[in-house]
């Protein structure tokens, strides 16, 4: 009588052949590095770029002393009585329409929001606060010197550091810079990024399905990701698992582009055939990386170009996308960037995880009614799953450590908005 034998279910998902996120972060961290070249380009176009030059105001922000509130500006000394004191009206400064005197002893001027404020006046008293008979205010006491003003330079003053290099422009800075009358900038030039997806079974929209064919959808996440980003595209469209073309669109790509994403061919069964063909053409490192999605990735170089084999599953392309690509593009443009925003939010059921790999699960982030953040799964965490992916609008990070998550606990989310 034969006996089967079941091997006792792994306990956890370590394996020590793995590389942690945080070290494959690090090893790719310190080669890539920023492109060099430059453009001078006027301010509207520069939404999106990478600033290449220091910024310092060439003036005061605001550049005079004005008033904050539409109001009397008067000499504070004048109300310092008791009660009510009467102040005869001399004029009115509006916005762009300076009064040109001076705000004499038991004198008042009219003051719009935005004015300068006349000289002799250090204050500004609201209109809801007087009482105005003809040409005359009568104003109460209690004021003090400086309110309703604003200083000149108190935004920014003349010869500040505005912004550094580095720096992503967005739209408060086209704002700020045009607020200083910069109309043109220096910022570094745009990335180029070659991306294909491999695979047989695969075929582009607009062409029909045979049996066991699927849509290619890798190229249009990456699409959206890369776009978001603001790197100049190269979109190299579907490439056979056949060694000629993968080696032909390789050694294109290489030649034109920054960075070349791919997505397909990294698993173990299919790695040594592009294995095989990168040697040839630049240093390719396969790595199984302690994560879930995305354990397999290849980073290296093709030709000059940085290379990043995504595995095919379109969650995975993805979150090793958000988790690995992104920040290192961001470095090869130039930005400085902090890492993207994490929240913790309570977790609303049990999540089940093994130890081992760090988790990326699809999430849904929801304000409860007493304030609260709470998360939700989206349910299968499969890694082909992509409308899960369009359900959720976070991650739901699990470190490797760690393994079920009760209901209740607090886990770390990385908001999608957070991610560009
Ligand atoms: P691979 O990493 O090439 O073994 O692919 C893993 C899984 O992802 C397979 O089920 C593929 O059919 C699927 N896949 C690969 N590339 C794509 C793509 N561009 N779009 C959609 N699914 C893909
Ligand atoms: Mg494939």
């Amino acid at each position: 009588m034969s006996q089967i034998t079941l091997q006792p279910s792994c306990a956890d998902d370590y394996d020590p052949a793995s590389l942690l996120v945080s070290e494959a972060l690090q090893r790719i961290d310190a080669v890539v590095t920023p492109v060099t070249g430059y453009e001078q380009v006027p301010l509207r176009s520069a939404l999106g770029r990478t600033l290449a030059q220091t910024i310092t105001s060439p003036i005061n922000v605001p550049a005079h002393t004005n008033s904050a509130m539409d109001g009397y500006a008067v000499r504070v000394e004048d109300l310092s009585g008791e009660g009510v004191t009467p102040l005869r009206v001399i004029g009115t400064a509006l916005a762009g329409g300076p009064f040109q005197g001076v705000v004499t002893p038991g004198a008042a001027v009219r003051i719009m929001t935005g004015a300068v404020l006349p000289a002799g006046a250090d204050c500004v008293v609201m209109q809801e606060q007087v009482g105005r008979q003809e040409d005359t205010v009568v104003i109460g006491s209690g004021h003090k010197v400086g309110q309703n003003i604003r200083r000149a330079g108190e935004d920014l003053a003349k010869g500040e550091v505005v912004m550094s290099a580095g720096h992503r422009l967005l739209p408060a800075d086209l704002g700020l810079l045009a607020s200083l009358g910069i109309a043109e900038i220096q910022v570094r030039r745009r990335l180029r990024v070659a991306f294909f997806s491999t695979g047989d079974e695969l075929r582009s929209i607009g062409e029909p399905l045979d049996e066991g064919e699927i849509y290619d959808s890798n190229r249009y996440t990456l699409y959206g990701m890369l776009t978001r980003l603001g790197v100049d595209l190269i979109d190299m469209g579907v490439v056979r698992d056949r060694r000629e073309d993968l080696e032909q669109a390789f050694r294109e790509a290489a030649q034109h582009a920054d960075a070349l994403i791919t997505s397909g061919g990294v698993s173990v069964g299919e790695a040594d055939f592009i294995k095989d063909i990168l040697k040839a053409l630049g240093e390719v490192n396969f790595w199984k990386i302690a994560m879930k999605p995305g354990r397999p990735l290849a980073f290296g170089r093709v030709g000059k170009a940085v290379f990043f084999g995504l595995p095919g599953n379109p969650v995975s392309v993805m979150v090793t996308f958000y988790q690995f690509v992104q920040p290192a593009l961001q470095h090869m443009m130039g930005q400085h960037e902090e890492p993207p925003l994490t929240v913790k939010a309570a977790c609303a059921k049990r999540l089940r995880k093994r130890p081992g790999r760090m988790e990326f699960q699809r999430g849904i982030l929801e304000r409860q009614a007493d304030g609260s953040l709470v998360v939700h799964s989206t349910g299968d965490q499969g890694s082909g799953i992509l409308s899960a992916m369009s359900r959720a609008n976070c991650f739901i990070i699990l470190p490797e450590e760690c393994g079920n998550v009760e209901a209740g606990a607090l886990v770390d989310v990385q908001p999608f908005a957070a991610l560009l």
